[in-house]
């Protein structure tokens, strides 16, 4: 049972870098050839990468190619260079990639990538999936939603849902600037449970792809309930720098925590001296991003995302 993970047809666009980095190349897989098409992307941000790929590999695995209605875009690594050194940006430029689209050919090089993918991705695509989160130094359990992306969004298992309205200039916006649905998911990450996401995460795109029609409704996973819509997102953050030591670990995320629940420490990375501490700032805490290890961080550092629930 490969599915059709064996049948993608892959297609390598090269990226110039610099002489010293050479020649870096953006992959693009495809499968079918129908309508409606859905573009799913992984590792715009290249820490959040391995995670998100890893449930695409997933997906394929499980879909049959007589299943396929419609036509299947992924690029499981698309800043390649970023991802190869595990961090959001790539280091040539530094630029975050999911503010630059649609991308310059002329430019630098986060630019240039996001310019394949404005162009080749997005093309003959009518539902964008940008698969984000979930990264090598921390854990999340939400989904953005987006206008006109609902249905996309609640087809994944994840705890919370937020309401968003796309940044122009990232690829969720400038698909939408050409009529797309587009959902944004942030779940997963570097835990003991890493493996468990990225089935999460496999069994929501596969549920998005039966929903909009390209694969096959009765293929489609069971149904959920939508995620808890939460609002008000805050991140916390150290006034200093220091050693990060968790409290709650990996498995508190997605839950509602208590005001004051301690979530973490820092400490002094010579003395371990109490620095700062982590603590839940609403009566009902939702937790969206935590750090489930120790971590050495710079001052500002995203430490915690946190949310409440939508009061109706
Ligand atoms: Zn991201």
């Amino acid at each position: 049972m490969a599915g059709i993970f064996e049948g993608m047809r892959w297609r390598g666009y090269p990226i110039g870098v610099t002489s010293a980095f050479g020649t870096s190349e953006l992959l693009l897989g495809e499968f079918g050839g129908g309508e409606p098409g859905l573009l799913i992307t992984a590792g715009l941000h290249g820490d959040e990468g391995p995670w998100g790929g890893w449930a695409i590999r997933k997906l394929l695995e499980r879909i049959e190619t007589a299943d396929v209605r419609g036509f299947i875009r992924v690029a499981p690594m698309a800043n390649p260079l970023a991802m190869q050194v595990d961090k959001r940006n790539a280091p040539v430029d530094q630029l975050d990639m999911n503010r630059v689209f649609p991308g310059n050919p002329a430019g630098s090089y986060s630019e240039r990538v996001a310019h394949v993918l404005a162009t080749e991705a997005l093309k003959g695509i009518d539902y964008v999936i940008d698969l984000h989160g979930g990264g090598s130094w921390c854990v999340n359990d939400f989904v953005f939603e987006m206008e006109g992306g609902r249905e996309l969004s609640i087809s994944f298992p994840a705890s919370f849902v937020v309401k968003r309205e796309a940044d122009s200039d990232s690829l969720s916006g400038y698909a939408q600037s050409l009529g797309l649905s587009v959902a944004a998911v942030e779940l997963g990450g570097r835990s003991q449970f890493e493996e468990t996401g990225a089935e999460k995460i496999a069994e929501g795109l596969l549920r998005a792809l039966c929903k909009v029609g390209v694969v096959d409704e009765s293929k489609a996973p069971p149904p959920i309930d939508p995620p808890l819509p939460v609002s008000g997102t805050s991140v916390l953050r150290p006034d200093s720098g220091g050693i990060f030591v968790p409290v709650l670990d990996a498995s508190h995320i997605g839950t509602l925590a208590p005001k004051d629940t301690l979530l973490g420490r820092l400490l002094h990375p010579a003395t371990f001296a109490p620095l700062e501490e982590f603590r839940a700032p609403f009566d009902q805490t939702a937790l969206l991003l935590l750090r489930p290890f120790v971590a050495q961080l710079e001052a500002g550092a995203m430490t915690y995302v946190v949310s409440q629930p939508v009061n109706d």
